[in-house]
């Protein structure tokens, strides 16, 4: 179950460069020659994450990065760690090991919690709002936590919940909850955008929706971190994407490259047990076998 975040200030973009890294102005130029703009630190640098609880192992060595601008999907099954590996980026949960960088900011360090809310919109999997409460209320009361939100009827316009504004929360359907939750990420104008699972419950006319205003965003140079269950979004959406498998990253790459993982040679490998019954080899052990699916078809 996640928590939400409800309070915090969110600054305006563009984004300030990390702390302590020297901008391209204070950096010494040959003579004559033209400095080359400093190229911008990467939003998020995850590098040997780790997480248990308990004897659960959710997130298991991972390690990528997500540059400025871009959309990073975290592709995977139920259970696979995404939301874990999420809300240690969004600051909610604590690592257990590796190093972990967003905005430039160790979301493990409490006393810069402020400063990284002030900078991220968060899309989380459960909503936690009053009830009672109107659409526009409830958007308006968010706009409150931040310096520098969003407008709140373009953010009703964004979110797709025109017509929508007077209605109470708690009589939403699961897909203008969603769409709630979408705006409630969006208005603080934030430089970074986490959406957990953002189109569950959407129906396929909604779900392209929301893909269209993801792709608005990243227009406009919002960083977004995404995770899914289901390749066609991520293609959609992603230029790039970590498939998550049992805590681990089974495989980065553009959704070009992991989609077209489908008409690559396959590799099946088989690996006998340990303590193997007396099999077909001289040595009284079956072998591990290796092929390509592509020899076998003939
Ligand atoms: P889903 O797609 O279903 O949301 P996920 O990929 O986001 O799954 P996580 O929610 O990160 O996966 O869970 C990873 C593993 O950690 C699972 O085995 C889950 O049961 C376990 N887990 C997650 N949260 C907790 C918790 N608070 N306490 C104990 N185990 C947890």
């Amino acid at each position: 179950m996640r928590t939400q975040l409800t309070a915090g200030a969110v600054g305006s973009r563009p984004v300030s460069a990390r702390p302590g890294a020297p901008s391209a102005s204070a950096m010494p130029s040959p003579a004559g020659a033209a400095a080359a703009p400093a190229p911008a630190p990467a939003a998020v640098v995850v590098a040997g994450l780790g997480k248990s609880y308990g004897r659960v192992q959710a997130v298991r060595g991972v390690s990528f990065t997500v540059q400025r601008g871009e959309i990073f999907a975290l592709l995977g099954p139920n259970g696979a760690g995404k939301t874990t590996i999420l809300e240690i980026l969004e600051g909610f949960r604590a690592r257990d090991a590796g190093r972990v960088d967003v905005l430039g900011i160790d979301p493990g360090d409490r006393s810069a919690g402020r400063a990284l809310r002030e900078r991220i919109g968060l899309v989380l999997q459960d909503i936690a709002v009053e009830p009672y409460l109107t659409v526009r209320e409830t958007i308006a009361r968010n706009a409150g936590y931040y310096p520098a939100p969003r407008d709140v009827g373009e953010v009703i316009g964004l979110a797709g919940l025109a017509g929508q504004e007077r209605k109470k929360v708690r009589n939403l359907s699961g897909g203008q909850k969603r769409r709630l939750d979408l705006a409630l990420g969006l208005i603080g104008n934030p430089a970074l955008l986490f959406l957990d699972e953002p189109t569950t419950g959407f129906d396929p006319n909604a779900r392209r929706d929301a893909w269209h205003i993801v792709c608005g965003l990243r227009g406009e140079g919002t960083t977004i971190v995404l995770t899914t269950h289901y390749m066609d979004g991520a293609q959609a959406l992603a230029d790039r994407v970590a498939v998550i498998s049992g805590g681990q990253i089974a495989a980065t790459g553009t959704p070009s490259d992991i989609g077209g993982r489908d008409t690559a040679r396959a590799r099946i490998r088989f690996a006998g047990p340990r303590r193997c019954p007396p099999g077909p080899t001289s040595s009284g052990c079956w072998r591990t076998a290796s092929w390509s699916a592509s020899s076998m078809s003939s």
